[in-house]
């Protein structure tokens, strides 16, 4: 095969088709079935938007402003940026729709993201979240029920097992404030050991470098002072009543006073579930309060809490993919049943099954591509068929035939499928 460049997708990009498509539809399909159960809206907003609404809501400093987004001046001049996550989206759209006027809005999405990134395993430029956002509760319980519904999802996906929960909490600005001006004077007393990186983070977003990856950074990082010391009374009882809630919802964490979140708009609560099967790339899904988030875009000052759960990485940790739905094939023999096959696979189709009809070819190269498609049954009609109003079904796994009744074939078909089940 050439590798012209119409042939390759762009670095970073990713055909999804067969076994990984099933995979990933399964944890689309199942998170969405369990954020629908919590009581969560389904919200769709474009996968572009003015590059002001992430600019202002993500932070002018964050890593994913400064080094990953895809921005472009679009032909009527305008600033576009293909979003790199969907709170600050869903944020925007909740002014525009108006959503705020009956709070707690809450709701979830599914769809693509794109980061300018360097790809590896789980590590995509265009890649899947599914998110859910509750608005314009302030309350810690608000915080509890979006972890407790994530922690659902993973529980129905199989895989809560294979992640651990980590928890901390920014608490309120104040807070936040007084624990930056410690941990800057902190980290100025080990600046010459600093990666260059974190040296640039010292002085625009020193909260960062708590997770660096950078091995000398991370050493440093080990003796600094703990967030959690810095919380004030209320951010403390914030915090302490997130926990009860969690607690009495039989969700486990541990605490990682060194969690933050890449973003500029966390206050209180901040979570990741982790897993150690997936390399560097650990968090499956993340999260946390973004009390200011609506009120800097232009919005009413409502808080927020929620998260986003990568869907790629949650298709890496299946232990599984769902099979494949097999088709039942429809094999004329003749002329006269080459034309009789289709009007009966429309019938079957309608009564719900899905239908090979090979377009044309030999009866034996019609069960091979059947087989090949992983068909359970073909149904034969042949001349002798037709004269009785028969089929000739034949179960391929079993390799038993018996001749059916055109009448009596719904009935025989959904008793096969019940066998499949059982
Ligand atoms: P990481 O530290 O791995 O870069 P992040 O903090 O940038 O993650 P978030 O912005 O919190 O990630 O996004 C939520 C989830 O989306 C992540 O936990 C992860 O599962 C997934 N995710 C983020 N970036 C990517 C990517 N480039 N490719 C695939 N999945 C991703
Ligand atoms: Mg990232």
């Amino acid at each position: 095969m050439s590798s012209a460049p119409t042939a390759r997708p762009v670095r970073g990009t990713h055909d999804l088709f067969g076994e990984e498509l099933r995979r990933h539809r399964h944890v689309a399909e199942t998170g969405r079935a369990i954020c629908e159960r919590w009581g969560y809206q389904e919200i769709a907003t474009p996968i572009f938007e003015h590059t002001e609404v992430f600019a202002r809501s993500l932070g002018d400093v964050s890593d994913i402003v400064t080094k990953e987004m895809y921005t472009f001046t679009d032909r009527g001049g305008e600033s576009i940026t293909l979003r790199p996550e969907n709170t600050a989206g869903v944020c925007r759209a909740v002014i525009t729709l108006g959503l705020y006027q009956q709070l707690p809005v809450k709701l979830f999405y599914f769809g693509p993201m794109f980061r300018y990134e360097r790809p590896q395993k789980g590590r995509l430029r265009q890649f899947h979240q599914i998110g859910i956002e509750c608005i314009g509760a302030p309350e810690p319980l608000a915080d509890a029920e979006v972890i407790a519904a994530g922690a659902h999802v993973l529980e129905a996906l199989g895989v809560l097992e294979a992640t651990t929960l980590e928890l901390n909490s920014l608490g309120d600005l104040e807070s936040r404030a007084r624990y930056r001006d410690a941990l800057v004077r902190y980290l100025e007393g080990h600046r010459a050991r600093l990666s260059p990186e974190s040296r640039l983070r010292l002085e625009r977003n020193p909260l960062r470098i708590l997770d660096s990856k950078d091995e000398a950074d991370r050493a440093i990082v080990a003796e600094a002072p703990s967030l959690l010391d810095y919380l004030n009374a209320e951010s403390r009882d914030f915090y302490e009543r997130v926990k009860e809630a969690l607690a009495r919802l039989d969700v486990r964490w541990v605490e990682n006073p060194r969690l933050v979140r890449g973003l500029d708009y966390y206050t209180h609560t901040a979570f990741e579930f982790t897993t150690t099967r997936l390399g560097a790339q650990g968090a499956v899904l993340a999260g946390g309060r973004y009390d200011g988030l609506v009120k800097t875009l232009g919005g009413p000052d409502v808080p927020g809490v929620g998260w986003a759960a990568g869907v790629e990485r949650l298709a890496l940790l299946l232990a599984a993919a769902p099979p494949a739905p097999r088709p039942l094939a429809i094999v004329p023999i003749g002329e006269r049943a080459e034309a009789e096959a289709w009007t009966l696979a429309r019938d079957l189709r309608r009564e719900g099954h899905a239908v090979e009809l090979a377009f044309e070819g030999k009866p034996s190269k019609r069960l091979k591509r059947a087989d090949r498609l992983g068909a359970r049954v073909a149904l034969f009609l042949g001349e002798d068929e037709l004269a009785r109003g028969t089929v000739k079904l034949r179960d391929l796994d079993r390799g038993t035939e018996e001749e059916v009744a055109r009448a009596a074939l719904a009935n025989r078909l959904s008793r096969l499928a019940g066998e499949e089940r059982a």
